[in-house]
């Protein structure tokens, strides 16, 4: 069961197969950004959460590092980012994977999601 459709699943699979080597987050971050802050970028996933997302997009560190590997400055900027910016864009929930459900390891990332109407609360 994944909380991706199948045809994106499908996609998702494919696109891992046929990747180049080195990390795919480090890619993307050079050829999409949504919202660009000084240590952090939003990305689009372009495999989206998409059986419970209307939206799924990434932030992520610009650089290489994972969560126990971040500076002051990044970890600083992150409640920043969290506080005062998240809660100005559409987004509803947070989705953070922990190493055994990371596809992408070494590299800090956690889904912005817009939840489908039928999983929120409080609908938009
Ligand atoms: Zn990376």
């Amino acid at each position: 069961m994944s909380l991706r459709t199948p045809e994106t699943f499908k996609k998702y699979e494919e696109a891992r197969k046929n990747a180049p080597p080195g990390c795919p987050l480090c890619r993307a971050k050079d050829i999409n950004v949504i919202k660009d802050f000084t240590y952090w970028v939003i990305i689009p996933n372009d495999f989206p959460y998409d059986k419970i997302a209307k939206e799924n997009n990434m932030l992520t560190l610009k650089r290489h590092a994972d969560l126990d590997q971040m500076t002051a400055e990044e970890a600083a900027e992150l409640i920043l980012i969290k506080s005062q910016t998240l809660p100005t864009l559409p987004y509803s929930t947070l989705y953070e994977n922990l190493p055994r459900q990371q596809s992408v390891k070494g590299h800090y990332h956690i889904h912005l999601i817009v939840l489908k109407d039928e999983f929120a609360d409080m609908p938009a």
